[in-house]
């Protein structure tokens, strides 16, 4: 089973997820800039942060076999902050890297003025840039933020099917699929969706444009869900063509509107920058 996680966040994770995503079938990923946890208070913060997502994560998802791109963002949060503004000026000259294969994410987070115009800002910045765009719906106030995330959508030059809307639920989701846009869903331990509610979600829209993803980060989460809801579905009948699809055709034909998806995977180099993973071990 081939797997393409199209929302992970690795710069949280261990060497030993990588290994054990391997195992589990990742053979790709998309790793989108997002919020660390605590706020930045500058723009050079963002700039190293994306150094890092174009740079040594690349580098480590290789020695496990595992190609990786990013999307780069000025996140619904952070957009708030007026010191992290500068981000949305300098988005140019990292959207043009090979590896970014996206806008994102961008959406609402509270739905303030300052996350109107940073989303609207930064769908043009896709459009302008040929890339599509991964947009985050509101975990509060899920429909209506979904609902408002579509208008700003069509108001924008961007076409919906160059737009992935993520966090999706069985509220949003027939919503979400009559607006054209692609349909994400990320799986979480314990809360908020889980891998047999997303098998009842495919079983009831299908499987076209929907993408499947784990969206660990340095939160409690699980970088196997991708894998867990892959097992659910076929034992829920599901084909294997059918899985291939969700977890890998699909973010495949998505992230390949960038024209940059690159799904050979390197080979390892021994050092990035002059430094190993093996932290100065042999
Ligand atoms: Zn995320």
């Amino acid at each position: 089973m081939r797997i393409f996680d199209p929302h992970i966040h690795m710069t949280s994770r261990t060497t030993d997820d990588y290994e054990a995503m391997y195992a589990a079938g990742v053979r790709a990923l998309v790793e989108p800039s997002f919020w660390l946890g605590q706020p930045r208070t500058s723009p050079e913060s963002f700039f190293d942060y994306f150094d890092s997502l174009l740079g040594w994560e690349p580098f480590r998802a290789a020695q496990y076999g595992i190609a990786h791109h990013c999307t780069v963002a000025l996140n619904p949060k952070e957009a708030n902050d007026p010191r992290c503004l500068p981000v949305l000026e300098a988005l140019p000259r990292f959207l043009v890297k090979d590896n970014v294969v996206a806008v994102g994410e961008i959406g609402y987070d509270s739905m303030t003025p300052a996350e109107d115009t940073a989303l609207a800002t930064q769908l043009q910045l896709a459009a302008d840039h040929g890339l599509p765009a991964l947009v985050h719906t509101p975990h509060r106030d899920k429909l209506a933020g979904m609902r408002r995330t579509i208008d700003v959508v069509r108001e924008s030059s961007l076409d919906p099917e160059h737009v992935l809307l993520d966090h999706l639920n069985e509220t949003t989701v027939k919503e979400a699929a009559d607006s054209g846009c692609w349909l994400g869903f990320s799986i979480y331990p314990d809360t908020k969706m889980d891998e047999d509610r997303m098998v009842a979600v495919l079983k009831a829209h299908g499987t076209e444009k929907m993408l499947v993803n784990s969206a660990a980060d340095w939160g409690k989460s699980d970088p196997l869900k991708t894998r867990r809801t892959a097992d659910a579905m076929l034992a829920a009948g599901f084909t294997a063509d059918e899985v291939d699809q969700v977890l890998w055709r699909n973010p495949v034909a998505f992230y390949g509107r960038s024209g940059k998806l690159q799904l050979d995977v390197p080979a390892p180099r021994d050092l990035h920058e002059g430094n190993s993973i093996l932290r100065g071990g042999e």
